[in-house]
């Protein structure tokens, strides 16, 4: 019997969260972070304690070094990628940082990058959960004229295959193409050395015995592996995997191996993939919002919109008016969800640095610095001066960041005015910030599920009912705080998705009138609020379980749930 197996090779899913948590007596939500285990920077030198830098020439990109710091005591082990546009490539694998004291190289980089807007992202796990901070750096093009890369006679291939190891495991293998979107290897056209964008590179091979196959895809011309993965397990007989080509117009080499024995190699091309080896042409529409000066003694600029205030420094201009757009974008769906829109403009302040943070707002004493950051909040000096808003820090540059924070933060606001009455200490605050992620996630923002299907999984930290959630929030270990976040949108999702929006609203609704959570569970779902938290923990565990990561435990959970809304 043939078995195939379908690997995937690696699409790469951003996943984080954002996050802010607690409580007062107030009805306002502390600030708190998304939990990154690793800092990563970047010098001009071969020295963690030069100037870290965030923007330098094409030129200076192959002088830099990288360099990493846990923020932790913990020992973690990670791989770093390099991320543009859509596409990244992996630096390196296996880098362990062991203490927040110690800084660990991730090494340089080989070929100068081309200008444009870049991230590294520390990546553990088998799916990608991200530990790292997302350093973000630009590259501006060199003053001299570039020079057309010199191309390489691709006749040689870079090293030669063990033939004895390669006849000891298999009786044939093979390497080409599976058409865009074909889900069998039906199609599988061999020997295939040119591929274009929307391609799936494939690997079919016969083993005469069982072997782990591992495999490595190496740029020639810029003589390093830009990518690496394999098969899960030992196999035995005819198996296979494909998935999109997703790297650049380049020439490459597909490398096997057994163990660290090279036993097959195939050279490759990919061409005419639209966004190629060149950057971005144009970056990212600017706003065009234009910011004036700013009414507030902190900050000298602001730009306003219909709903938004939104407070910056000079260097986080571009942020600043970009934020004022993705506001806007979030407020309609926000406005359709609640019925209804506060009276007057959200204010945003955008922080500059963490002194900035520590002085006029109030993040929790233990946050590293690294971390971003969102808040609605009544705490701190800003609070006392401005009243209610919203506070953003560290989302310089990453626009991704900056929408879930703003998306999750407005959507505190809409459900603090639109349900007065669900106010601590009655509101949980599994409901709070379920309904601040549900917002997130309505607006486009990250889903925050990834944690829910590692706890699925590992059972480590175990999955909690919804009446233990608030338990994860108290506790003083901040691993637990991405599984609240998860859930806690997974209880709004799962209500949404099951019963419909509108059963939501109702549930609110009832809620808000009555202070009586159980009794309005039971009035708008129609049964008893243990079977509506038993219903609802089976549904995560079993969807937990099953998906690959958060994303597609964010699919799999609304078919499920017959996907009546969201
Ligand atoms: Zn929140």
């Amino acid at each position: 019997m043939k078995k195939w197996l379908l690997v995937t090779v690696v699409a790469m899913l951003l996943l984080g969260f954002s996050a802010c948590g607690g409580g007062s007596d107030t009805g306002s939500t502390p600030s708190a972070p998304a939990i990154y285990k690793v800092r990563m920077w970047v010098t001009l030198s071969n020295n963690p304690d030069a100037p870290s830098v965030t923007t330098l020439t094409s030129a200076q990109t192959v002088q830099a070094s990288i360099w990493a710091r846990g923020t932790t005591e913990k020992t973690i082990t990670f791989k770093v990628n390099l991320c543009y546009d859509d596409k990244f490539t992996t630096l390196v694998n296996g880098v362990r940082t062991e203490s927040s004291s110690k800084a660990v190289s991730v090494g340089a980089l080989s070929t100068p990058l081309e200008p444009g807007n870049y991230t590294f992202q520390a990546i553990s796990g088998a799916f990608g959960e991200i530990v790292g901070s997302s350093l973000q750096i630009t590259v501006t093009p060199d003053t001299s004229v570039n020079t057309p890369t010199a191309t390489t006679p691709a006749a040689t291939l870079s090293e030669q295959p063990d033939k004895a190891t390669f006849q000891k495991y298999f009786s044939d293998m093979n390497f080409g193409r599976v058409p865009a979107g074909a889900t069998s290897p039906a199609d599988f056209k061999q020997n295939v050395t040119v591929f274009s964008s929307g391609d799936q590179i494939a690997l079919f091979f016969n083993s005469t015995q069982e072997v782990l196959v591992q495999w490595k895809i190496y740029d020639v011309q810029a003589k390093k592996v830009i990518k690496e993965g394999g098969f899960p397990k030992p196999l035995k007989g005819s198996s296979g995997e494909w998935g999109p080509l997703d790297i650049p117009a380049g020439k490459y080499e597909h490398k096997v191996y057994v163990g660290d024995v090279l036993v097959a190699i195939f050279p490759f091309e990919v061409s005419g993939a639209p966004t190629s080896t060149s950057p971005p042409q144009s970056p990212k529409p600017t706003s065009t919002v234009k910011s004036i000066k700013s009414d507030n003694p902190h900050f000298e600029l602001m730009a306003e919109s219909q709903h938004f205030r939104v407070y910056f420094h000079p260097p986080e201009e571009g942020l600043g008016t970009q934020i004022v757009d993705l506001g806007e974008q979030i407020y309609p769906l926000l406005i359709e969800f609640y019925g209804s829109v506060p009276p007057t403009s959200t204010q945003v302040f955008i922080y500059h640095d963490y002194e900035e943070l520590v002085s006029l707002g109030n993040p929790p004493p233990d946050m590293p610095r690294e971390n971003s950051m969102g808040g609605f909040t009544w705490f701190g000096k800003l609070t006392e001066e401005v009243g209610e808003h919203v506070e953003l820090y560290n989302v310089r540059g990453n626009v991704d960041d900056a929408k879930s924070l703003l998306a999750h933060e407005v959507g505190h606001r809409f459900f603090y005015y639109v349900y007065p009455h669900i106010r601590k200490p009655v509101r949980p605050d599994w409901l709070d910030e379920g309904m601040a992620g549900y917002s997130q996630i309505r607006a486009g923002g990250r889903i925050p599920f990834q944690p829910i299907v590692d706890s699925a999984k590992s059972g480590i930290p175990p999955l909690s009912g919804i009446t233990g959630l608030d338990k994860l929030l108290a506790s003083s270990d901040w691993t637990l705080y991405g599984l609240f976040y998860g859930e806690a949108a997974a209880v709004i999702l799962y209500i949404d998705c099951r019963y419909g929006k509108e059963v939501l609203q109702q549930l609110l609704r009832e809620y808000d009138r009555t202070l009586n959570l159980q009794d309005a569970v039971l009035e708008t779902l129609k049964i008893p609020f243990d079977q509506f938290e038993r219903e609802w923990l089976n549904a995560v565990k079993e969807t937990g379980a099953q998906a690959k990561n958060g994303n597609d435990f964010f699919t799999l959970f609304k078919a499920k749930m017959n996907g009546k809304s969201t």
